[in-house]
């Protein structure tokens, strides 16, 4: 028997209908490319996001089309993803900091019409625009007084086009399923490939966040996405912040530690959310300056492992919940996140064994790991498997992308990760690496992610990377890669000594090396796939 209640399709556009209404008051604060701190409220938001509606519409924009953004985060940024996405257009966030042949290509594959950029990123467009013919349009996001002299063509000003509209727009109704927005994820080896997300997964992602325990998000909340509206949304940022009337804080292109905490102190924020490199700049300047933090409450980490070394500091010395959320752009990102049960807390020690892990399932995501041959395997926090995912936010196949999509799939239709992890009796689930780049010794794994992980804690460890080296007797052996603290000189002996007491012994690192500074890629993650390039030839003491 079919239930007897309305189907009302999920869209992206009531989110910011709601919020107008519901939290009249409530405010948007931007550091702004020009410089100057803009703050409005949200129905403003919401007029300003309607007329731009309409000035897309005058642009000739009709429902499908991509509109790329390659720009920080700000409101404007905000404007344009419930402009496009509400009217039925896609928004296509890009990464600025992606290789120029990685930025072609994606312009390319998605069709973009119109290209939306901040000025700090025009000089980036005046050197591609020419690789871009089907582009139709440049739009600087910035007003008369500060558009400069540009060799882009076909160009035209954000606020100029603004200006020619009223506020008066109905948003059109579709279907739920309806694609709102896309994202490509950075792959470290071939070209990006395109997640395509639709109203309805963005509206549920949201609402997923924020059914999650101890995740508190409300009219009372000041959310700092330090992660940018580039990578995965802001990890829903834009979409969830409405719905719970949050006062939103967008830190525009100054992202070091200095910047951010002027940011956190003048704007009160509670809630920070970002990846653990950003962390280390604010803690760094906390650090050295002395100073504590009179609102923040939380930080949320993700993106890749935080260090335990980072949540005790943040706890510590701030007085500043640290949480763990593991996810992935095809997830829309969030899948898990780590906060102990209550019955688990009390001890530090047992707690930060938790917080150290990647968590437990949100509502709406499913997990299972498998061996090799897909048989499931089982939660004893022992077993170690690829990390599989299903829910109503997960793809179901790349844009455009049949090769990729026959890839990421298992045969059941869940969802493969590419990560390796395990899973806890308690639900807890903990990475154990990438796929490619466990270090296979002697038929058995060996985590990169956990040496790297007790490697950072040694005080005079900036950054620490280990990768798998070829050994003539055990396959693969560890290879630590150090990037010392300023005026450190800690060596190879100290470094292994370190570790002797953290790690089992046949994990230890065969060797160690220190460098100036470790390859990132454009979401500021290690890139495994260079360090592995460049050390492919090293030969190991050991051997
Ligand atoms: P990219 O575009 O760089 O792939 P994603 O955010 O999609 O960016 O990357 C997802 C991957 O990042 C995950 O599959 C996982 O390997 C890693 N990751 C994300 N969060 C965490 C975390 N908390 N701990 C460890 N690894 C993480």
């Amino acid at each position: 028997m079919r239930g007897m209640m309305m189907d009302r399709p999920l869209l992206i556009s009531q989110i910011i209908e709601f919020a107008a209404v519901n939290f009249p008051d409530q405010e948007i604060v931007s550091r702004t490319t020009e410089g100057p701190i803009h703050r409005y409220t949200y129905p403003e938001l919401a007029k300003r996001t309607r007329q731009l509606a309409k000035a897309l519409e005058t642009l000739g924009v009709k429902p499908e089309d991509r509109i790329g953004t390659i720009a920080w985060n700000t409101y404007r940024h905000l404007e344009i993803y419930y402009a496009s996405s509400g009217m039925g257009a896609i928004c296509h966030t890009m990464n600025p900091r992606l290789p120029a042949d990685q930025l072609i290509y994606i312009v390319n594959h998605a069709k973009d019409r119109f290209i939306f950029v901040d000025l700090t990123f025009l000089p980036l467009l005046e050197k591609l625009h020419e690789h871009f013919p089907d582009v139709e349009g440049f739009v600087v996001m910035t007003d008369e007084a500060n558009m400069p002299k540009t060799d882009l063509p076909r160009v035209h000003c954000y606020e100029t086009l603004l200006k020619a509209q009223d506020g008066d727009y109905t948003w059109p109704e579709f279907d739920e399923h309806t694609a709102s927005s896309m994202c490509y994820t950075s792959g470290t080896t071939g070209n990006p490939k395109g997640v395509l997300y639709s109203h309805r997964s963005n509206v549920l992602h949201a609402l997923y966040v924020l059914s999650i325990s101890g995740v508190p998000i409300n009219e009372d909340s000041s959310i700092l996405p330090v992660v940018p509206m580039f990578h995965v949304n802001a990890w829903g940022v834009p979409y969830f912040g409405l719905i719970a009337g949050a006062k939103l804080v967008f830190p525009g292109p100054k992202l070091d530690g200095p910047s951010l905490a002027d940011l956190i102190e003048e704007e009160q924020v509670t809630d920070a959310w970002g990846v653990p490199t950003v962390w280390l700049g604010l803690l760094g300047h906390m650090r050295q300056q002395g100073k504590t933090f009179s609102s923040l409450k939380r930080t949320l980490i993700g993106g890749s492992a935080a260090p335990r070394a980072m949540i005790t500091e943040f706890r510590d010395k701030y007085g500043v919940e640290a949480i763990q959320g593991w996810g992935m752009t095809e997830m829309s990102p969030l899948g898990t996140v780590s906060i102990p049960r209550p019955s688990m807390r009390g001890d530090w020690d047992n707690e930060l064994e938790i917080r150290g892990k990647q968590g437990r399932l949100m509502f709406g995501v499913e997990m299972k790991i498998v061996d090799a041959d897909g048989n499931t395997l089982p939660h004893d926090g022992e077993s170690q498997g690829e990390l599989l995912v299903r829910g109503n936010a997960v793809i179901d196949g790349y844009y455009e992308n049949p090769e990729a999509t026959a890839k990421a799939f298992s045969d059941d239709g869940w969802f493969r990760t590419g990560d390796v992890s395990t899973i806890d009796p308690d639900g807890y689930m903990e990475i154990v690496d990438r796929v490619k780049d466990v270090i296979k010794s002697g038929g058995e794994w060996i985590s990169s992610i956990d040496l790297e992980n007790e490697a950072v804690a040694h005080p005079e460890v900036a950054e620490a990377a280990v990768i798998g080296v070829k050994h003539a007797k055990w396959q693969e052996r560890p290879l630590l890669i150090v990037v010392r603290e300023q005026g450190s000189s800690v060596g190879k002996e100290d470094m292994l000594k370190f570790l002797e007491e953290r790690v089992a012994k046949w994990w230890l690192p065969d060797d160690v090396v220190f460098v100036e500074e470790l390859p990132h890629g454009a979401t500021g993650k290690l890139q495994k796939a260079k360090l592995r390039e460049q050390f492919k030839d090293y030969t190991l003491p050991t051997e």
